[in-house]
Protein backbone atom coordinates (compact mmCIF):
# COMPACT_ATOMS: atom_id res chain seq x y z
CA UNK A 1 0.00 0.00 0.00
CA UNK A 2 1.07 3.46 -0.56
CA UNK A 3 0.34 5.94 2.40
CA UNK A 4 1.89 8.76 4.62
CA UNK A 5 4.48 6.55 6.10
CA UNK A 6 5.32 5.05 2.65
CA UNK A 7 5.53 8.67 1.05
CA UNK A 8 7.62 10.13 3.80
CA UNK A 9 10.03 7.60 2.97
CA UNK A 10 9.88 8.39 -0.94
CA UNK A 11 11.21 11.46 0.00
CA UNK A 12 14.61 10.77 1.10
CA UNK A 13 15.17 8.44 -1.85
CA UNK A 14 16.09 9.83 -5.61
CA UNK A 15 13.83 9.80 -8.51
CA UNK A 16 12.47 8.13 -10.37
CA UNK A 17 12.18 4.92 -9.24
CA UNK A 18 10.12 2.05 -9.56
CA UNK A 19 8.60 0.90 -6.09
CA UNK A 20 7.50 -2.59 -5.81
CA UNK A 21 5.08 -3.54 -3.12
CA UNK A 22 5.92 -6.96 -2.44
CA UNK A 23 2.91 -7.96 0.04
CA UNK A 24 0.16 -6.96 -3.16
CA UNK A 25 2.45 -9.12 -5.47
CA UNK A 26 2.32 -12.18 -2.58
CA UNK A 27 -1.50 -11.59 -2.28
CA UNK A 28 -1.88 -11.96 -5.82
CA UNK A 29 0.11 -14.76 -6.20
CA UNK A 30 -1.56 -16.19 -3.06
CA UNK A 31 -4.90 -15.95 -5.72
CA UNK A 32 -3.30 -17.19 -8.28
CA UNK A 33 -1.86 -20.16 -6.57
CA UNK A 34 -5.16 -21.09 -5.04
CA UNK A 35 -7.40 -21.19 -8.35
CA UNK A 36 -4.72 -23.15 -10.13
CA UNK A 37 -4.02 -25.51 -7.29
CA UNK A 38 -7.84 -26.09 -7.23
CA UNK A 39 -8.55 -26.45 -10.93
CA UNK A 40 -4.86 -28.24 -11.59
CA UNK A 41 -4.08 -25.59 -14.22
CA UNK A 42 -0.33 -25.44 -14.55
CA UNK A 43 1.30 -21.19 -14.37
CA UNK A 44 4.06 -20.36 -16.52
CA UNK A 45 4.73 -17.01 -15.41
CA UNK A 46 5.93 -14.69 -18.39
CA UNK A 47 8.81 -13.43 -17.51
CA UNK A 48 9.10 -10.48 -19.73
CA UNK A 49 6.49 -8.97 -18.25
CA UNK A 50 8.76 -8.21 -15.07
CA UNK A 51 12.05 -10.07 -14.69
CA UNK A 52 13.24 -7.78 -11.89
CA UNK A 53 15.63 -10.37 -9.91
CA UNK A 54 13.82 -10.49 -6.52
CA UNK A 55 10.45 -10.38 -8.40
CA UNK A 56 11.05 -13.73 -10.21
CA UNK A 57 12.19 -15.22 -7.00
CA UNK A 58 9.28 -14.48 -5.15
CA UNK A 59 7.41 -15.63 -8.00
CA UNK A 60 9.78 -18.54 -8.63
CA UNK A 61 8.55 -19.25 -5.07
CA UNK A 62 5.44 -20.32 -5.79
CA UNK A 63 6.40 -23.47 -7.49
CA UNK A 64 5.09 -21.81 -10.88
CA UNK A 65 7.37 -22.42 -14.46
CA UNK A 66 8.35 -19.84 -16.34
CA UNK A 67 7.10 -19.13 -19.72
CA UNK A 68 10.46 -17.24 -21.72
CA UNK A 69 11.23 -15.60 -24.76
CA UNK A 70 15.25 -15.11 -24.99
CA UNK A 71 17.83 -17.26 -23.08
CA UNK A 72 18.89 -14.35 -21.42
CA UNK A 73 15.49 -14.86 -19.80
CA UNK A 74 15.53 -18.85 -19.42
CA UNK A 75 19.10 -17.65 -17.28
CA UNK A 76 17.53 -15.06 -15.33
CA UNK A 77 14.77 -17.45 -14.70
CA UNK A 78 16.87 -20.49 -13.56
CA UNK A 79 19.07 -18.26 -11.46
CA UNK A 80 15.81 -16.93 -9.73
CA UNK A 81 15.26 -20.45 -8.70
CA UNK A 82 13.13 -21.69 -11.87
CA UNK A 83 13.46 -25.27 -12.59
CA UNK A 84 15.10 -25.91 -16.32
CA UNK A 85 12.57 -28.49 -16.57
CA UNK A 86 9.74 -25.60 -16.31
CA UNK A 87 10.48 -23.71 -18.50
CA UNK A 88 8.63 -23.36 -21.85
CA UNK A 89 10.46 -21.41 -24.63
CA UNK A 90 8.19 -18.78 -27.08
CA UNK A 91 8.75 -16.50 -29.47
CA UNK A 92 8.71 -16.03 -32.83
CA UNK A 93 12.11 -14.98 -33.79
CA UNK A 94 14.25 -17.34 -31.89
CA UNK A 95 18.28 -17.41 -32.99
CA UNK A 96 20.01 -20.59 -33.35
CA UNK A 97 22.16 -19.19 -30.53
CA UNK A 98 19.05 -19.37 -28.25
CA UNK A 99 17.92 -22.43 -28.99
CA UNK A 100 21.40 -24.11 -28.77
CA UNK A 101 21.63 -22.67 -25.23
CA UNK A 102 17.98 -23.73 -24.42
CA UNK A 103 19.12 -27.10 -25.88
CA UNK A 104 21.55 -27.51 -23.68
CA UNK A 105 20.06 -26.03 -20.61
CA UNK A 106 17.00 -28.77 -20.95
CA UNK A 107 14.27 -26.79 -20.91
CA UNK A 108 10.37 -28.42 -21.20
CA UNK A 109 9.04 -27.22 -24.33
CA UNK A 110 9.74 -24.56 -27.19
CA UNK A 111 6.54 -23.29 -28.85
CA UNK A 112 6.94 -22.98 -32.03
CA UNK A 113 5.54 -20.68 -34.54
CA UNK A 114 6.44 -21.61 -38.01
CA UNK A 115 7.32 -24.49 -40.04
CA UNK A 116 10.76 -23.14 -40.57
CA UNK A 117 11.50 -22.87 -36.89
CA UNK A 118 10.44 -26.61 -36.36
CA UNK A 119 13.34 -27.14 -39.19
CA UNK A 120 15.74 -25.65 -37.41
CA UNK A 121 15.09 -26.74 -33.68
CA UNK A 122 15.00 -30.10 -35.31
CA UNK A 123 18.64 -29.01 -36.93
CA UNK A 124 19.99 -27.99 -33.90
CA UNK A 125 18.82 -30.88 -31.51
CA UNK A 126 19.78 -33.77 -34.11
CA UNK A 127 23.52 -31.95 -34.26
CA UNK A 128 23.50 -31.98 -29.90
CA UNK A 129 22.00 -35.94 -30.02
CA UNK A 130 18.63 -34.29 -28.25
CA UNK A 131 15.39 -34.82 -28.66
CA UNK A 132 13.19 -31.82 -27.84
CA UNK A 133 9.72 -31.29 -27.34
CA UNK A 134 7.63 -28.75 -29.08
CA UNK A 135 4.19 -27.22 -28.58
CA UNK A 136 2.41 -25.54 -32.15
CA UNK A 137 1.69 -21.85 -31.41
CA UNK A 138 -1.70 -21.65 -33.59
CA UNK A 139 -2.96 -18.16 -34.92
CA UNK A 140 -6.90 -18.64 -33.41
CA UNK A 141 -8.30 -15.69 -35.30
CA UNK A 142 -9.34 -14.08 -32.37
CA UNK A 143 -9.76 -10.33 -31.84
CA UNK A 144 -8.66 -9.33 -28.32
CA UNK A 145 -10.18 -6.15 -28.51
CA UNK A 146 -7.33 -4.17 -26.58
CA UNK A 147 -4.45 -2.22 -28.03
CA UNK A 148 -3.33 -3.15 -32.18
CA UNK A 149 -0.05 -3.41 -30.83
CA UNK A 150 -0.91 -5.92 -28.00
CA UNK A 151 -3.23 -7.97 -29.94
CA UNK A 152 -1.60 -10.97 -31.66
CA UNK A 153 -3.96 -13.61 -32.42
CA UNK A 154 -5.62 -12.04 -35.77
CA UNK A 155 -4.97 -12.88 -39.44
CA UNK A 156 -2.24 -10.12 -39.87
CA UNK A 157 -0.17 -11.38 -36.68
CA UNK A 158 3.10 -12.39 -37.21
CA UNK A 159 2.78 -14.99 -34.41
CA UNK A 160 1.17 -17.99 -34.64
CA UNK A 161 1.32 -21.09 -37.36
CA UNK A 162 -2.18 -20.26 -39.46
CA UNK A 163 -4.38 -22.67 -39.32
CA UNK A 164 -4.70 -23.40 -43.46
CA UNK A 165 -1.08 -24.50 -42.88
CA UNK A 166 -1.90 -26.85 -40.36
CA UNK A 167 -1.73 -30.19 -42.70
CA UNK A 168 1.45 -29.08 -44.19
CA UNK A 169 2.77 -28.81 -40.08
CA UNK A 170 1.53 -32.48 -39.63
CA UNK A 171 2.98 -34.23 -43.41
CA UNK A 172 7.16 -32.15 -42.10
CA UNK A 173 6.60 -33.44 -38.02
CA UNK A 174 7.22 -36.78 -40.14
CA UNK A 175 10.60 -36.01 -41.09
CA UNK A 176 11.50 -33.97 -38.26
CA UNK A 177 12.98 -37.03 -36.07
CA UNK A 178 14.32 -34.86 -33.34
CA UNK A 179 11.12 -33.20 -32.00
CA UNK A 180 8.04 -34.36 -30.70
CA UNK A 181 5.10 -32.67 -31.03
CA UNK A 182 3.43 -32.47 -27.50
CA UNK A 183 0.55 -29.96 -27.66
CA UNK A 184 -0.39 -26.61 -28.91
CA UNK A 185 -0.22 -23.03 -27.59
CA UNK A 186 -2.28 -19.92 -28.07
CA UNK A 187 -1.79 -16.39 -27.00
CA UNK A 188 -4.05 -13.75 -28.60
CA UNK A 189 -2.88 -10.68 -27.18
CA UNK A 190 -2.67 -8.29 -23.45
CA UNK A 191 -4.32 -6.28 -21.33
CA UNK A 192 -8.26 -8.32 -22.54
CA UNK A 193 -10.37 -7.26 -20.60
CA UNK A 194 -13.46 -8.42 -22.09
CA UNK A 195 -14.25 -12.27 -20.62
CA UNK A 196 -16.32 -13.12 -23.91
CA UNK A 197 -12.65 -12.77 -26.14
CA UNK A 198 -11.04 -16.01 -23.52
CA UNK A 199 -14.39 -17.53 -24.28
CA UNK A 200 -14.17 -17.40 -28.23
CA UNK A 201 -10.39 -18.87 -27.55
CA UNK A 202 -11.90 -21.58 -25.85
CA UNK A 203 -14.07 -22.41 -28.85
CA UNK A 204 -11.70 -22.09 -31.39
CA UNK A 205 -9.70 -24.73 -29.12
CA UNK A 206 -11.81 -27.15 -29.02
CA UNK A 207 -12.51 -27.50 -32.80
CA UNK A 208 -8.92 -27.69 -33.27
CA UNK A 209 -9.20 -30.63 -30.57
CA UNK A 210 -11.19 -31.94 -32.55
CA UNK A 211 -8.76 -31.80 -35.68
CA UNK A 212 -6.05 -32.98 -34.04
CA UNK A 213 -8.00 -36.30 -32.85
CA UNK A 214 -9.24 -36.72 -36.32
CA UNK A 215 -5.41 -36.69 -37.19
CA UNK A 216 -4.86 -39.37 -35.07
CA UNK A 217 -2.65 -36.80 -32.77
CA UNK A 218 -2.53 -36.95 -29.27
CA UNK A 219 -2.11 -33.49 -27.27
CA UNK A 220 -0.79 -33.50 -23.60
CA UNK A 221 -1.41 -29.99 -23.33
CA UNK A 222 -3.33 -27.62 -23.51
CA UNK A 223 -1.61 -23.61 -23.23
CA UNK A 224 -4.28 -20.76 -23.66
CA UNK A 225 -1.09 -17.97 -22.93
CA UNK A 226 -1.37 -15.19 -20.89
CA UNK A 227 -3.91 -11.61 -21.91
CA UNK A 228 -5.71 -11.30 -18.65
CA UNK A 229 -6.39 -7.19 -18.10
CA UNK A 230 -5.76 -5.79 -14.83
CA UNK A 231 -7.78 -2.53 -13.78
CA UNK A 232 -5.51 0.54 -13.90
CA UNK A 233 -8.16 2.20 -12.54
CA UNK A 234 -8.23 0.51 -9.40
CA UNK A 235 -4.42 -0.27 -9.44
CA UNK A 236 -4.87 -1.84 -5.46
CA UNK A 237 -7.17 -4.63 -6.39
CA UNK A 238 -6.18 -8.38 -8.20
CA UNK A 239 -7.64 -9.35 -11.64
CA UNK A 240 -10.64 -11.83 -11.87
CA UNK A 241 -8.41 -14.93 -11.31
CA UNK A 242 -11.39 -16.60 -10.33
CA UNK A 243 -13.60 -15.79 -13.33
CA UNK A 244 -11.13 -16.40 -15.27
CA UNK A 245 -10.20 -19.56 -14.08
CA UNK A 246 -14.16 -20.66 -13.81
CA UNK A 247 -14.64 -19.82 -17.71
CA UNK A 248 -11.45 -21.96 -18.71
CA UNK A 249 -12.64 -24.77 -16.75
CA UNK A 250 -16.24 -24.21 -18.15
CA UNK A 251 -15.78 -23.92 -21.73
CA UNK A 252 -12.48 -25.53 -22.54
CA UNK A 253 -12.99 -29.44 -23.53
CA UNK A 254 -9.78 -31.59 -21.80
CA UNK A 255 -9.59 -34.78 -23.06
CA UNK A 256 -8.68 -37.55 -20.56
CA UNK A 257 -4.67 -36.84 -19.46
CA UNK A 258 -4.63 -33.26 -20.94
CA UNK A 259 -2.47 -30.62 -18.74
CA UNK A 260 -4.09 -26.97 -19.65
CA UNK A 261 -1.30 -24.50 -19.32
CA UNK A 262 -1.47 -21.06 -18.59
CA UNK A 263 0.92 -17.90 -18.83
CA UNK A 264 0.09 -14.84 -16.73
CA UNK A 265 2.73 -12.06 -16.98
CA UNK A 266 0.59 -8.75 -16.24
CA UNK A 267 -2.15 -9.86 -14.39
CA UNK A 268 0.84 -11.09 -11.55
CA UNK A 269 3.15 -8.40 -11.21
CA UNK A 270 0.99 -5.21 -12.74
CA UNK A 271 -0.65 -3.79 -9.56
CA UNK A 272 2.44 -4.39 -7.21
CA UNK A 273 4.87 -1.83 -8.93
CA UNK A 274 4.28 2.40 -9.38
CA UNK A 275 6.93 4.32 -10.92
CA UNK A 276 7.19 6.97 -8.31
CA UNK A 277 8.94 10.54 -9.51
CA UNK A 278 9.18 14.47 -8.63
CA UNK A 279 7.81 17.29 -10.28
CA UNK A 280 10.47 19.59 -11.31
CA UNK A 281 8.04 22.10 -12.90
CA UNK A 282 4.52 23.75 -13.14
CA UNK A 283 4.75 25.60 -16.49
CA UNK A 284 2.17 26.91 -18.21
CA UNK A 285 0.92 26.27 -21.70
CA UNK A 286 -1.93 27.79 -23.82
CA UNK A 287 -4.59 25.59 -23.15
CA UNK A 288 -3.41 23.62 -19.95
CA UNK A 289 -0.96 23.38 -17.40
CA UNK A 290 1.84 21.26 -17.68
CA UNK A 291 3.09 19.07 -14.63
CA UNK A 292 6.92 18.28 -15.69
CA UNK A 293 8.32 15.73 -14.05
CA UNK A 294 11.55 13.89 -13.63
CA UNK A 295 10.14 10.41 -15.01
CA UNK A 296 10.21 10.01 -18.64
CA UNK A 297 9.04 7.49 -21.64
CA UNK A 298 12.59 6.21 -21.20
CA UNK A 299 11.27 4.75 -17.25
CA UNK A 300 7.31 4.13 -18.25
CA UNK A 301 7.02 3.97 -22.71
CA UNK A 302 3.34 2.18 -22.02
CA UNK A 303 1.50 5.51 -22.07
CA UNK A 304 3.93 6.65 -25.34
CA UNK A 305 3.50 2.97 -26.83
CA UNK A 306 0.36 2.06 -26.63
CA UNK A 307 -1.69 5.45 -25.49
CA UNK A 308 -1.72 3.48 -22.26
CA UNK A 309 -3.44 5.18 -19.12
CA UNK A 310 -1.91 4.90 -15.48
CA UNK A 311 -3.61 6.62 -12.64
CA UNK A 312 -1.66 8.86 -11.41
CA UNK A 313 -1.83 10.18 -8.00
CA UNK A 314 -0.11 13.85 -6.40
CA UNK A 315 1.52 11.99 -3.01
CA UNK A 316 1.98 15.09 -1.34
CA UNK A 317 -0.52 17.84 -1.64
CA UNK A 318 -3.93 18.12 -0.50
CA UNK A 319 -5.02 21.21 -2.48
CA UNK A 320 -7.69 22.09 -4.76
CA UNK A 321 -8.22 19.96 -7.33
CA UNK A 322 -6.83 21.45 -10.76
CA UNK A 323 -6.40 20.16 -14.41
CA UNK A 324 -2.49 19.15 -15.70
CA UNK A 325 -1.19 17.44 -18.43
CA UNK A 326 1.56 15.35 -16.84
CA UNK A 327 4.90 14.91 -19.08
CA UNK A 328 8.17 13.98 -18.25
CA UNK A 329 11.17 15.57 -19.39
CA UNK A 330 12.14 14.04 -22.66
CA UNK A 331 13.03 15.24 -26.00
CA UNK A 332 9.93 14.06 -27.55
CA UNK A 333 6.15 14.92 -27.39
CA UNK A 334 4.69 11.31 -26.86
CA UNK A 335 6.46 11.45 -23.98
CA UNK A 336 3.41 12.14 -21.93
CA UNK A 337 1.85 10.17 -18.83
CA UNK A 338 -1.60 11.94 -19.09
CA UNK A 339 -3.81 14.97 -20.15
CA UNK A 340 -6.00 17.04 -18.19
CA UNK A 341 -6.22 15.07 -15.86
CA UNK A 342 -7.68 15.92 -12.59
CA UNK A 343 -4.53 16.29 -9.15
CA UNK A 344 -4.90 18.38 -6.30
CA UNK A 345 -2.58 21.90 -6.55
CA UNK A 346 0.67 20.58 -7.84
CA UNK A 347 3.95 22.18 -6.83
CA UNK A 348 8.04 21.75 -7.48
CA UNK A 349 9.12 18.71 -4.86
CA UNK A 350 5.85 16.91 -4.84
CA UNK A 351 6.04 13.39 -5.41
CA UNK A 352 3.88 11.65 -7.93
CA UNK A 353 2.59 7.71 -8.12
CA UNK A 354 2.06 6.88 -11.62
CA UNK A 355 0.26 3.58 -10.51
CA UNK A 356 0.33 -0.39 -11.75
CA UNK A 357 3.60 0.12 -13.46
CA UNK A 358 4.55 -3.45 -11.84
CA UNK A 359 4.40 -5.01 -15.71
CA UNK A 360 5.82 -4.23 -18.72
CA UNK A 361 7.52 -0.77 -16.90
CA UNK A 362 11.15 -1.39 -15.41
CA UNK A 363 11.93 -4.10 -18.03
CA UNK A 364 11.25 -1.97 -21.27
CA UNK A 365 13.18 0.81 -19.38
CA UNK A 366 15.80 2.49 -21.38
CA UNK A 367 18.61 5.29 -21.80
CA UNK A 368 17.24 7.64 -24.50
CA UNK A 369 19.00 11.07 -23.91
CA UNK A 370 21.57 8.80 -21.70
CA UNK A 371 19.40 9.11 -18.47
CA UNK A 372 20.14 7.08 -15.86
CA UNK A 373 18.04 3.76 -15.92
CA UNK A 374 15.32 3.45 -12.90
CA UNK A 375 16.34 2.05 -10.18
CA UNK A 376 13.80 -0.42 -8.29
CA UNK A 377 12.90 -0.15 -4.21
CA UNK A 378 10.77 -2.89 -2.35
CA UNK A 379 8.22 -2.64 0.54
CA UNK A 380 10.19 -5.19 2.13
CA UNK A 381 13.39 -2.51 3.01
CA UNK A 382 11.78 -0.03 3.46
C1 LIG B 1 3.61 -11.72 -23.46
C2 LIG B 1 3.19 -13.12 -23.45
C3 LIG B 1 2.49 -13.63 -22.36
C4 LIG B 1 2.05 -12.78 -21.17
O1 LIG B 1 1.06 -11.88 -21.53
P1 LIG B 1 0.33 -11.00 -20.39
O2 LIG B 1 -0.63 -10.18 -21.15
O3 LIG B 1 1.37 -10.20 -19.72
O4 LIG B 1 -0.34 -11.95 -19.46
C5 LIG B 1 2.18 -14.97 -22.36
N1 LIG B 1 2.52 -15.78 -23.40
C6 LIG B 1 3.19 -15.32 -24.47
C7 LIG B 1 3.54 -16.25 -25.56
C8 LIG B 1 3.54 -13.98 -24.53
O5 LIG B 1 4.19 -13.53 -25.60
Amino acid sequence: MINKITTDKFSKIETPFYYYDLDLLRSTLNVIKKEADNSGYKIHYAVKANSNPRILKIIAGYGFGADCVSFNEIDAAIVAGFNASDIVFAGVGKTDKDINAALNTGIYCFNCESIPEMEVINQLATAQNKSALIALRINPYIEAHTHKYITTGIEESKFGINTWELDDVIKKLSDFKNIRLIGIHFHIGSQITRMSVFKSLCARINELQVWFSSHNINLEIINVGGGLGIDYENPETNPDFPGYFSLLNEFIDLYPGQELHIEPGRSIVGQCGSLISKVLFIKNGSNTLFAIIDAGMTDLIRPALYQAHHKIENLTSAGNILRYDVVGPVCESSDTFAKFIELPETKRGDIIAIRSAGAYGEVMAMRYNLRDLPKAVFSDDL
